[in-house]
């Protein structure tokens, strides 16, 4: 009698941008099935919404959104990553595992603790594919790390092309197919070769390379600026407005900070960096992403760039802080900024407006530092 095939497991993780395509990788390359949640959508947020405390932050009802989704289209497992966070962040794994409990469903949740570093990584990997194979492992978080900074690569480079397009929607459609690329790489050789069709895919984006751009950085929490749903597609808006925009915080930022070891890092990271630049302002971290924020406006403002916007879900303690530091800041850095407030309620008309009467203000005041000659034509990225 042939023996029945020894079904894989599947394990969701909930969307943030394209994270999805890396964490897949992982998982197939140590045996286990990812299961992709459908992409985070007005029905996501609804379930998470009716299923969770009404003051909590945006980024935990989307979650837990995903997580509802994942669970009734069959996933096994459900993967939280988890920190212990000065703010609710530590709070978030035992409130969402207890939140799905409490609904009813008995799929088992698993957490990934990202500040155990690479460790943590192993651990999980370990506990989700029963193996214990560290070369394999090795393998796979290799694959996640490197598939992480060429997503985040591309998307700046999408960042410059749909701020020059000259037919509109170009430059997604190519980023879409470049996407399917590196999401069928499988190794470091694969990566590399899909780094060059995936750039080369960008490339036949026509552009007008004359086009008066603006530069404009995005800052604040971590998910709302990696997540184009929670943040209504800024990037895309912007792009439309012929606004090319750098994501100050992205994951590939995030993984140098917390997971590469130090000895395989190049140059001042990210939070080095917070460290140098939001003093005076802030002098020590207060949890989420607030010390990065406050350094980012003192380091867009150094660089001469157009302007910074800062997103931050409804009730986020820290970056209320950073927010309410912003004003002091605004007395010594020239560079104009934008906070913006994300929630369920937010409605897309009147955040269309306000971005809209921001490039209008940055264009003004580029064009009028021209003519006085005080911008350099192109500022240092
Ligand atoms: S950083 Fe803000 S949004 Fe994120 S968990 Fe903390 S309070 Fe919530």
């Amino acid at each position: 009698m042939t023996k029945e095939p020894k079904k894989k497991i599947k394990v969701a993780f909930p969307h943030m941008g394209t994270i999805y395509i890396a964490w897949a990788a992982a998982l197939r390359k140590v045996g286990v099935e990812p299961f992709i949640p459908p992409y985070t959508s007005k029905k996501t947020l609804s379930l998470g919404t009716k299923n969770a405390p009404e003051a909590i932050c945006l980024p935990y009802k989307l979650i837990l959104g995903n997580f509802i989704e994942a669970i009734e289209g069959g996933a096994d497992y459900v993967a939280m990553i988890s920190s212990p966070g000065i703010c609710r962040l530590g709070e978030y794994g035992s409130c969402i595992k207890n939140a799905l409990t409490d609904m009813g469903y008995n799929a088992n949740y698993v957490e990934l603790q990202l500040y155990d570093g690479i460790e943590g990584i192993y651990r999980f990997l370990k506990e989700i594919s029963g193996k214990n194979n560290p070369i394999l492992f090795i393998r796979a978080i290799i694959l996640a790390i490197r598939k992480v900074f060429l997503l985040d690569d591309l998307e700046t480079k999408l960042s410059y092309y749909r701020a020059r397009e000259l037919k509109a929607g170009e430059a997604d459609k190519h980023y879409k197919k470049a996407l399917k690329i590196v999401d069928e790489a499988m190794n470091t050789r694969q990566i590399a070769k899909a780094k060059k069709l995936a750039f080369a895919e960008m490339e036949k984006t026509e552009i007008d390379p004359k086009r008066e751009v603006l530069y404009v950085d995005i800052t604040g929490e971590i998910y709302l600026v990696c997540d184009q749903f929670s943040n209504q597609d800024i990037t895309k808006e912007l792009g439309r407005m012929g606004v090319q925009t750098r994501k100050s915080l992205t994951v590939s930022s995030f993984l140098k900070d917390a997971i590469i070891p130090k000895i395989f890092r190049k140059g001042e990271t990210h939070l080095q960096r917070a460290n140098r630049l939001a003093k005076p302002y802030l002098m020590r971290d207060i949890g989420g992403d607030a010390l990065e924020c406050v350094s980012d406006v003192k380091y867009a403002d150094e660089r001469g760039i157009d302007g910074i916007i800062h997103i931050s879900p409804f009730t986020c303690m820290p970056e209320i802080m950073s927010q309410n530091i912003f004003p002091k800041m605004r007395e010594e850095c020239d560079v104009p900024i934008l906070p913006l407030i994300m929630d369920e309620q937010t409605g897309k008309a009147g955040y269309i407006t306000r971005l809209e009467a921001f490039a209008d203000l940055m264009r003004r005041r580029k064009r009028k530092l021209k003519t006085e000659e005080k911008n350099p034509a192109e500022p240092v990225k």
